[in-house]
Protein backbone atom coordinates (compact mmCIF):
# COMPACT_ATOMS: atom_id res chain seq x y z
CA UNK A 1 0.00 0.00 0.00
CA UNK A 2 0.89 3.61 -0.89
CA UNK A 3 0.55 6.72 0.78
CA UNK A 4 -0.79 7.65 -1.76
CA UNK A 5 -3.80 5.54 -2.14
CA UNK A 6 -4.25 5.31 1.98
CA UNK A 7 -7.54 5.52 3.34
CA UNK A 8 -7.68 7.65 6.24
CA UNK A 9 -10.39 9.67 8.46
CA UNK A 10 -8.70 12.85 9.95
CA UNK A 11 -8.94 13.28 13.91
CA UNK A 12 -9.56 17.12 13.95
CA UNK A 13 -12.21 17.41 11.34
CA UNK A 14 -13.15 13.11 11.29
CA UNK A 15 -13.29 13.68 7.07
CA UNK A 16 -12.25 10.84 5.05
CA UNK A 17 -9.92 11.51 2.81
CA UNK A 18 -7.21 9.40 0.17
CA UNK A 19 -3.10 9.62 -0.17
CA UNK A 20 -1.87 10.12 3.26
CA UNK A 21 0.36 13.74 3.43
CA UNK A 22 3.86 12.33 3.72
CA UNK A 23 5.78 15.46 5.47
CA UNK A 24 5.20 18.26 7.73
CA UNK A 25 7.53 20.66 8.53
CA UNK A 26 8.68 23.30 11.30
CA UNK A 27 8.62 26.89 10.82
CA UNK A 28 11.49 27.92 12.19
CA UNK A 29 14.60 26.91 14.58
CA UNK A 30 13.99 29.78 17.26
CA UNK A 31 10.93 31.95 17.89
CA UNK A 32 11.92 35.60 16.57
CA UNK A 33 9.70 37.18 18.92
CA UNK A 34 10.85 35.56 22.14
CA UNK A 35 14.38 37.15 21.11
CA UNK A 36 15.57 40.32 22.79
CA UNK A 37 16.11 43.35 20.53
CA UNK A 38 19.65 42.69 19.30
CA UNK A 39 18.95 39.43 18.66
CA UNK A 40 15.85 40.23 16.66
CA UNK A 41 17.56 42.42 14.46
CA UNK A 42 20.24 40.58 13.25
CA UNK A 43 17.71 37.63 12.85
CA UNK A 44 18.04 36.24 9.10
CA UNK A 45 15.93 33.26 7.74
CA UNK A 46 14.73 31.59 4.00
CA UNK A 47 13.49 28.42 3.15
CA UNK A 48 16.64 26.76 3.16
CA UNK A 49 18.84 29.12 5.85
CA UNK A 50 18.76 30.89 9.43
CA UNK A 51 20.85 32.89 11.27
CA UNK A 52 21.39 34.88 14.71
CA UNK A 53 23.54 36.73 16.77
CA UNK A 54 23.19 37.25 20.47
CA UNK A 55 24.83 40.36 22.32
CA UNK A 56 27.28 37.88 24.18
CA UNK A 57 29.08 37.52 20.69
CA UNK A 58 27.32 34.13 19.89
CA UNK A 59 25.81 33.45 16.12
CA UNK A 60 24.06 30.45 16.09
CA UNK A 61 23.79 28.98 12.61
CA UNK A 62 20.61 26.91 11.12
CA UNK A 63 19.90 24.95 7.86
CA UNK A 64 16.97 23.28 6.70
CA UNK A 65 16.78 19.32 6.26
CA UNK A 66 14.98 16.52 6.15
CA UNK A 67 14.23 13.86 8.74
CA UNK A 68 13.21 10.75 7.26
CA UNK A 69 10.99 8.02 9.22
CA UNK A 70 10.32 4.40 7.30
CA UNK A 71 6.74 3.82 7.46
CA UNK A 72 7.26 -0.03 6.71
CA UNK A 73 3.03 -0.48 5.91
CA UNK A 74 3.21 2.13 3.43
CA UNK A 75 6.88 0.92 2.20
CA UNK A 76 6.86 4.79 2.29
CA UNK A 77 9.05 7.15 4.65
CA UNK A 78 7.47 10.22 6.56
CA UNK A 79 9.76 13.41 6.77
CA UNK A 80 9.40 16.13 8.74
CA UNK A 81 11.00 19.52 7.77
CA UNK A 82 13.25 20.59 10.17
CA UNK A 83 16.00 22.99 10.78
CA UNK A 84 19.80 21.70 12.26
CA UNK A 85 21.70 23.45 14.32
CA UNK A 86 25.28 23.24 12.65
CA UNK A 87 28.59 25.02 13.04
CA UNK A 88 29.98 27.95 11.15
CA UNK A 89 32.41 25.69 9.46
CA UNK A 90 29.29 23.34 7.98
CA UNK A 91 26.68 26.17 7.09
CA UNK A 92 29.47 27.53 4.65
CA UNK A 93 30.09 24.13 3.30
CA UNK A 94 26.53 23.42 2.49
CA UNK A 95 26.05 27.39 1.65
CA UNK A 96 28.87 27.15 -0.33
CA UNK A 97 27.35 23.72 -2.27
CA UNK A 98 23.98 25.06 -2.58
CA UNK A 99 23.75 26.12 -5.97
CA UNK A 100 25.93 23.57 -7.60
CA UNK A 101 24.68 20.83 -5.51
CA UNK A 102 28.67 20.23 -5.14
CA UNK A 103 29.46 19.84 -1.06
CA UNK A 104 33.34 20.11 0.28
CA UNK A 105 32.57 17.18 2.79
CA UNK A 106 29.89 14.28 2.50
CA UNK A 107 28.16 15.29 5.69
CA UNK A 108 28.24 17.44 8.87
CA UNK A 109 27.29 17.49 12.43
CA UNK A 110 23.98 18.99 13.32
CA UNK A 111 21.48 19.25 16.79
CA UNK A 112 18.07 18.78 15.90
CA UNK A 113 16.15 22.25 16.67
CA UNK A 114 12.96 20.59 17.51
CA UNK A 115 10.41 18.47 19.85
CA UNK A 116 8.51 15.87 17.84
CA UNK A 117 5.05 15.90 19.06
CA UNK A 118 4.10 12.47 21.32
CA UNK A 119 7.46 12.19 21.62
CA UNK A 120 9.43 13.13 24.75
CA UNK A 121 11.57 16.20 24.17
CA UNK A 122 13.84 15.71 21.02
CA UNK A 123 14.99 19.19 21.45
CA UNK A 124 19.13 18.87 20.83
CA UNK A 125 19.44 15.09 19.41
CA UNK A 126 22.75 14.77 17.66
CA UNK A 127 22.54 13.78 14.00
CA UNK A 128 24.25 13.12 10.68
CA UNK A 129 23.66 15.80 8.41
CA UNK A 130 24.38 14.15 5.09
CA UNK A 131 24.05 16.59 1.60
CA UNK A 132 22.28 15.71 -1.08
CA UNK A 133 22.60 15.86 -4.54
CA UNK A 134 20.80 18.45 -6.81
CA UNK A 135 18.23 20.68 -4.88
CA UNK A 136 17.43 18.12 -2.63
CA UNK A 137 17.67 19.09 1.04
CA UNK A 138 20.25 17.53 3.43
CA UNK A 139 18.91 14.18 5.02
CA UNK A 140 19.47 14.21 9.32
CA UNK A 141 20.36 10.68 10.84
CA UNK A 142 20.27 10.59 14.42
CA UNK A 143 23.06 9.61 16.44
CA UNK A 144 22.65 5.89 18.41
CA UNK A 145 20.82 7.03 21.70
CA UNK A 146 18.37 5.82 23.77
CA UNK A 147 15.64 7.73 22.79
CA UNK A 148 12.51 6.60 20.91
CA UNK A 149 12.92 8.69 18.49
CA UNK A 150 16.03 6.98 17.28
CA UNK A 151 14.54 3.86 17.36
CA UNK A 152 11.76 5.43 15.48
CA UNK A 153 13.82 6.32 12.48
CA UNK A 154 15.85 2.86 12.71
CA UNK A 155 12.62 0.15 13.00
CA UNK A 156 10.02 2.52 11.23
CA UNK A 157 6.84 4.20 12.45
CA UNK A 158 3.53 3.20 12.39
CA UNK A 159 0.60 4.48 9.93
CA UNK A 160 -1.79 5.24 13.20
CA UNK A 161 1.22 8.13 14.57
CA UNK A 162 1.60 9.52 10.94
CA UNK A 163 -2.10 9.82 11.13
CA UNK A 164 -1.84 11.46 14.25
CA UNK A 165 0.55 14.07 13.25
CA UNK A 166 -0.97 15.20 10.16
CA UNK A 167 -3.90 16.06 12.11
CA UNK A 168 -2.49 18.36 14.47
CA UNK A 169 -1.42 20.49 11.62
CA UNK A 170 -4.38 19.68 9.46
CA UNK A 171 -5.94 22.42 8.06
CA UNK A 172 -9.36 21.40 7.09
CA UNK A 173 -10.86 23.74 3.32
CA UNK A 174 -13.91 25.09 4.65
ZN1 LIG B 1 -8.63 17.28 9.64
Amino acid sequence: MSAEAYRWRCACCDKEFVGLPTDLAFDAPVNPDALDEIAQSTFRKNDDFCVVSYATGQTDRFIRCLLPLPVPRLSDEFCFGVWMSVSERSWNVYRDGYDSGQYEDELCFGYLMHDIPEYPSSMHLHANVVFQPGNMRPRVFLHDADHPLVVAQRDGVDVTQVMRWVALTHRPEV
